[in-house]
């Protein structure tokens, strides 16, 4: 016998191997008043794993119910969608025509890579297959589990065709272990679980395309083609979320970088390469120039490092050996080996190393706008998101131990500080700490741990602990910000590294005239330029902040008889420093107000007959229509004010 003490019902005894279904339904036979408190039971929680009302437990344990209105059981919902997926593909192009992969959870729903025999799924394939689903759905269908041997599950899948379940039987499961498959009206799907009771219980869900996948994952195994669902219990979350999807799209980096002619990727030039064309470049160039200038007032030291290094430098930084697989080929030059550089770190290194140093030297914050490339497989290529070639806002911070903690502090803040300067307010903030295989002893991941810590609670903002999820050489702390729409974009990154300073060498004389390991950490706030612009359009759909705006005001004379007047004026406001253009064209004033507007242009300046004589403009802007006609002069002010406060307002 077993001991369970269940939430809500108290401690009960029970035969080892019993399900919770089982042990339910006992329960109520005993005492139907227990039947209200197991009304939306999905599933439940025991120690870390999420289990189904299906699944044998055979240990005395704490047990969590857990219903619909907590989050970790949309993780039943949609391990069982795929399911129903699987079925209703089955039933539509026949059982013997689908081979099935494998069909696992995802963060909004699920996937289930498929082979359909003689068919090739297209999007408009998808409404009937849901259909097919709310059918299956409709039916309510029993859920249960199953244990088979390993032998006869191989034979029984091998009778259905499944060829790839075989295969992951044989390859993943273990000799001995028993296999569970779980069943609904006949049709069987090898499974670990966890599964919602029957199918009727399912909520709300939609599929929503689906891509080619290699089996396995690995090029060379035939393509399957993998079908993705979305999944909530409620209607109206799905229903968010499709408007967030719909939102997104609109806001489509790639979509708006065309269309305001920010940058490109030209396949004559290479997947993952970006080109910035001139307002892109704009964009870039503040963003630049102002990380410099906040680098250099908080006392790093800006250097300059090549694109290339010799094979001995990234062998003894050990990327040789741990990063080759993302790192472009070697190249030959005099018979010396080269790579491109994966990363600024071993040139930064370098640089400290350039001469001995004393304690009273350090901290010394070597910070670079470096470029970096990595391979990626041209799959996963996304616009300026997932690139081969990004510029990193790197620095290496090199200090003593009795440092370590200001200076994390002071990183931290610098990070939040500057995102926040582009309006994002919502962090989630990440602590990751000593795995079980790592270099370094055990005070200087202690101190480092520690000083992590500290400089997250002096931001006074939440965190997670990542127990375990440090790198082998350092532990680190990971910043994700929260955009307009809702979604998390990974940023900043305070890595610590036990490992370079060792591998190099990297030393100063202390006070004591000895030589003493420095503390080395990495960081960056924004990640890569390229990713945080690509972030930056989707967050404010295309209408940069003034300071930011490639054009920030467009000059619009009413007739050409206004032209004129209009340079007149454009050239003015030039030379105090502003952006601006003369719409010429000989269209009417409200095409030219709608073009300006769809150029996301903070500032349209319409300029008539009046305001010609008066020495002034009308100011538009597109959120507040006209906001009234003012002298030149008192314009510029107003704008070179807010681009100077970096205003996110007009
Ligand atoms: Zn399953
Ligand atoms: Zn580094």
């Amino acid at each position: 016998m077993i001991k369970l003490n269940i939430d809500r019902i108290g401690e009960v005894e029970a035969p080892e191997g019993i399900t919770l279904k089982k042990l339910f339904r006992e329960l109520i036979e005993k005492d139907s008043s227990i039947q209200k408190r197991l009304r939306d039971v999905v599933g439940a929680k025991i120690k870390d794993q999420i289990i189904d009302i299906h699944t044998p437990i055979f240990e005395s344990t704490d047990v969590k119910l857990l219903t619909k209105k907590d989050p970790e059981s949309l993780e039943i919902l949609r391990h069982s969608l795929a399911h129903i997926m699987a079925q209703a593909l089955k039933e539509l192009y026949g059982d013997e025509n689908v081979h099935l992969g494998v069909g696992p959870t995802t963060d909004v729903g699920f996937y289930y890579d498929v082979e359909v025999e003689g068919k090739r799924l297209t999007e408009e394939d998808l409404p009937i297959i849901e259909e097919k689903m709310r059918e299956i759905i409709q039916k309510n269908y029993e859920i249960e589990r199953k244990e088979l041997d390993r032998e006869y599950a191989i034979q029984f899948f091998e009778n259905k065709k499944e060829f790839y379940k075989v295969d992951l039987i044989k390859h993943f499961i273990p000799e001995g272990e028993k296999i569970s498959v779980y069943e609904q009206d006949g049709f069987v799907d090898l499974c670990r679980g966890p599964h919602i009771p029957s199918t009727g219980e399912v909520g709300a869900f939609k599929l929503v395309s689906i891509a080619g996948a290699y089996w396995k994952g690995q090029e060379g195994n035939p393509m399957l083609q993998r079908i993705y669902g979305v999944a909530f219990w409620t209607e109206k979350e799905l229903k968010k979320y499709m408007n967030m999807l719909e939102e997104a799209k609109k806001r489509d980096h790639r979509k708006i970088g065309k269309e305001l002619e920010l940058f490109i990727i030209d396949e004559n030039v290479g997947g993952g390469l970006a080109l910035w064309l001139p307002k892109g470049a704009i964009i870039r160039n503040e963003i630049e120039t102002a990380w410099k200038e906040e680098h250099l007032k908080r006392g790093y030291q800006l250097v300059y490092s090549p694109h290339v290094g010799k094979q001995e430098l990234w062998q003894t930084s050990g990327h040789t050996d741990f990063y080759r697989e993302s790192m472009f080929p070697e190249m030959q030059i005099e018979e010396e080996g080269y790579f491109v550089k994966p990363m600024n770190c071993p040139f930064h290194v370098e640089i400290y190393k350039s001469r001995q140093r004393s304690y009273k030297e350090l901290p010394i914050k070597l910070a670079e706008l470096g470029t970096v490339y990595r391979y990626e497989r041209s799959g996963v290529l996304h616009g300026l998101m997932r690139v081969r070639g990004f510029t990193q806002d790197d620095a290496h911070i090199i200090c003593r131990e009795d440092q370590v903690e200001e200076e994390i502090q002071k990183v931290l803040h610098l990070a939040i500080d500057t995102l926040k300067a582009y309006g994002f307010d919502e962090f989630q903030i990440f602590l990751s700490t000593r795995p079980e295989k790592s270099v370094g002893d055990d005070r200087m991941w202690e101190i480092a741990t520690d000083s992590l810590r500290k400089a997250i609670e002096s931001v006074g903002l939440p965190y997670e602990i990542d127990e375990g999820g440090g790198a082998f050489y350092g532990p680190k702390i990971d910043v994700k910000i929260k955009d307009a729409i809702g979604r998390m974009w990974q940023c900043s990154t305070i890595q610590f590294d036990f490992n370079l300073p060792e591998r190099f060498d990297m030393y100063y004389i202390g006070e004591d005239n000895k030589r003493h390991r420095p503390y080395m950490v990495h960081r960056a706030i924004f990640g890569s330029i390229e990713r945080f612009i690509g972030v930056l359009i989707e967050h404010f759909a295309g209408q940069m902040p003034l300071w930011l705006a490639p054009v920030q005001a467009k000059l619009i004379p009413i007739a050409d008889v206004h032209v004129p007047y209009a340079e007149e004026v454009a050239q003015k406001l030039r030379e105090k420093g502003l952006r601006v253009e003369v719409d010429e064209r000989n269209e009417r004033m409200n095409k030219k107000i709608r073009d300006a507007e769809l150029q996301k242009i903070p500032y349209m300046l319409v300029v008539g007959d009046k305001e010609a004589e008066s020495g002034t403009v009308a100011v538009r802007t597109k959120k507040k229509g006209n906001i009234g006609t003012i002298p030149v002069e008192e314009f510029a002010e107003r704008a070179l004010n807010l681009i100077k406060e970096k205003s996110l307002e007009l």
